[in-house]
């Protein structure tokens, strides 16, 4: 059964308990920061922070008002870290949806950080390798459930069945779920009433197309004539899905 995040930015007070309890899991040091004028820390995700409230300030008609939305990798269906990354199964799939880096055989070629529409997987010069939420797969495979969503106080992490996690937001009124459709789907969601961009989600996330032609310029001559055809196939298979799902957005 393909599971889910689907995350509930509203009822997010910053706590950022997932943050911490992302780092205790995967024990990963803190970072050292410096004080920019914002309760947001770290300001960005790096190697060793795999999730992240961004603090978005508005003014509004009583003051201000925190937008919180929580950052990680959005492990799409159609991961494009996955199309693009040269070396057999250094990034994986898992069968509950978990898109999975394996950091012994990452060889740093940072396609994966060129080519993913969110900026997620972050690289290492220290090490040469690059890093990213893993959604907690060996957690999932023993029945429980990710770090961060077991922290939540709140319950604005919820976890579980795709399907299921879709149905009971509809059912709350969230019509439009970000993440249902974005990217061919992704199983870290958003039911959110606003625009997306009022939290800093893109409204059209899209690979840049030179993140995937430059790999394949690069990777071109090491391939095989039967493996370079399959990979050329899937790039243009690719491109032509997302032409249809745009189009078919437009005609909608
Ligand atoms: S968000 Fe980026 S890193 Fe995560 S699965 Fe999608 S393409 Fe890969
Ligand atoms: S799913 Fe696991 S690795 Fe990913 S952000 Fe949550 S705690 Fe961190
Ligand atoms: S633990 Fe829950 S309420 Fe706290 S910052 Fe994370 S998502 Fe928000």
């Amino acid at each position: 059964m393909e599971k889910a995040f689907l995350i509930y930015p509203e009822n997010c007070i910053g706590c950022r308990a997932c943050q911490v309890a992302c780092k205790q899991w995967n024990q990963l040091p803190a970072e050292v920061t410096a004080n920019y004028g914002t309760y947001e820390n770290p300001p960005k995700l790096s190697f060793i922070t795999y999730t992240k409230i961004k603090y978005t300030e508005k003014k509004n008609s009583s003051g201000i008002q925190w937008l919180f939305l929580k950052e990680q990798c959005l492990h799409c269906r159609e991961a494009t870290c996955m199309l693009v990354c040269p070396v057999p199964e250094a990034i994986i799939r898992t069968k509950e949806g978990a898109v999975v880096l394996n950091r012994d055989k990452c060889i740093g070629c940072k396609h994966c950080v060129n080519a993913c529409p969110f900026h997620i997987p972050q690289f290492d010069p220290v090490t040469g390798k690059v890093s990213k939420c893993h959604f907690c797969h060996t957690r999932i495979a023993e029945g429980m459930e990710p770090a961060c969503s077991q922290i939540c106080p709140t319950g604005a992490i919820k976890f579980g069945d795709r399907d299921a996690l879709l149905r009971q937001a509809k059912n709350a009124g969230y019509q439009s779920i970000y993440g249902e459709k974005e990217c061919r789907g992704l199983n870290v969601m958003y039911a959110i009433k606003v625009a997306p961009k009022q939290y800093g989600l893109p409204e059209d996330p899209h690979v840049p197309k030179a993140a995937l032609f430059g790999w394949l310029r690069i990777c071109k001559p090491l391939l095989g004539l039967g493996s370079g055809i399959a990979i050329i196939a899937a790039i243009l298979d690719f491109f032509n899905r997302k032409n249809n799902s745009k189009e078919k957005t437009t005609t909608d």
